[in-house]
């Protein structure tokens, strides 16, 4: 297994000054809709407005003073990208974020503010990418993956020794899963402080990456499709070396929700819990509110934990869901 439980320990300590520890809060509701405890992890909370902070904190202090003068760099202007530039400016190193020139100004403006240069080039991520690796290669800087990679995976597990803590009787632990680096490190953390517990993986059913390998036996291309859960896409990487793994023998279930389900669990992670949560971190919400977490091979009646992993979603499209509406982005996507 690459990823021990001391790496883990490891990274909390490392991390801790630099990370919220975040709360975890009871759901009356919830416990009431499922007919067991759910408690809700508010990762949301965390500074960047998403976990991803927790393995670029740790990728980003693994390494060696001269790696972090040199910089870090990667292709992300998702939560990746924003946690890597906050990661790196709290720890003294320099970060260049390699965007295409379609990415919107407010994302390159949220990456400058928080400190790392925005190197805007070509027309799409792929090219971003090729200036990633010129920076590596000519540069010396080092690229900080967003989840297939040793210290991030590490750095995401510390939410589940949190879990833990606060409620050593949880039975199940429901994590939203794209890439796999988030769900790997929790349920190596879990099954490590409760060899019991079950750890199930949501996903958004248009593109379900890791789903796809997983019935497969090996990380297969998926077509990325414009969904509420934007946080969850893209692919595992052909040459997976850590996530497809972990997930494929330590996660106890992969379930996938609709775009309905997601607009239904943002909805109601506001209107019954006034929390502003993004289509990735709601999937959790969703399959519980769906029925999708009864068939989970668990006894079905122990405590529950749903993870709420990022709160960084467009305001006027979280306004829409609000107001009750189940926007359809890919068919919005193709009449644009
Ligand atoms: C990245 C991300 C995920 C998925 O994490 P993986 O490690 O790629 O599985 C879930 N929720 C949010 C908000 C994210 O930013």
């Amino acid at each position: 297994m690459p990823i021990a439980f001391t790496d883990i320990l490891k990274a909390r300590q490392r991390i801790a000054p630099y990370v919220r520890r975040t709360p975890l809060a009871e759901s009356p509701v919830l416990s009431d809709r499922a007919g067991r405890p759910v408690t809700l992890k508010l990762e949301h909370y965390q500074t960047t407005g998403a976990f991803k902070l927790r393995g670029a904190t740790n990728a980003v202090l693994a390494l060696s003073e001269d790696e972090r003068a040199a910089g870090v760099t990667a292709a992300s202007t998702g939560n990746h990208g924003r946690a890597l530039s906050h990661a790196a400016r709290a720890t003294g190193a320099r970060a260049i974020i390699c965007m295409s020139k379609l990415v919107p100004d407010n994302k390159v403006r949220a990456i400058k503010a928080l400190g790392a240069e925005a190197r805007i080039i070509g027309m799409s991520q792929d090219d971003a990418q090729v200036e990633v690796d010129r920076l590596v290669s000519e540069g010396g800087m080092t690229m900080i993956p967003p989840f297939d990679h040793a210290d991030v995976i590490a750095g995401q597990g510390t939410i589940g020794i949190e879990i833990l803590e606060d409620a050593p009787e949880t039975g199940t632990v429901v994590v939203p899963l794209s890439g796999g680096g988030l769900i790997a490190g929790i349920a190596r953390a879990v099954k490590t402080l409760s060899p019991d517990a079950k750890v199930i993986g949501v996903t958004m059913d248009k593109g379900a990456a890791m789903h796809e390998a997983l019935k497969a036996g090996h990380p297969v291309p998926v077509t990325e499709l414009p969904s509420l859960a934007d946080s969850l896409g893209g692919g595992i990487g052909e040459n997976n070396a850590h996530t497809f793994e972990m997930v494929r023998d330590l996660v106890d279930e992969a379930l996938l929700v609709t775009e309905a389900e997601i607009a239904e669990g943002i909805r109601f992670a506001y209107t019954e819990h006034g929390e502003v949560i993004e289509g990735a971190a709601a999937v959790g919400i969703a399959a519980l509110l769906a029925g999708k977490l009864q068939s989970t091979g668990d006894d079905g009646t122990g405590p529950l934990t749903l993870l709420l992993s990022g709160k960084n979603i467009d305001p006027d499209l979280h306004r829409r869901i609000i107001n009750g509406e189940n926007p359809d982005l890919e068919r919005e996507a193709a009449h644009a």
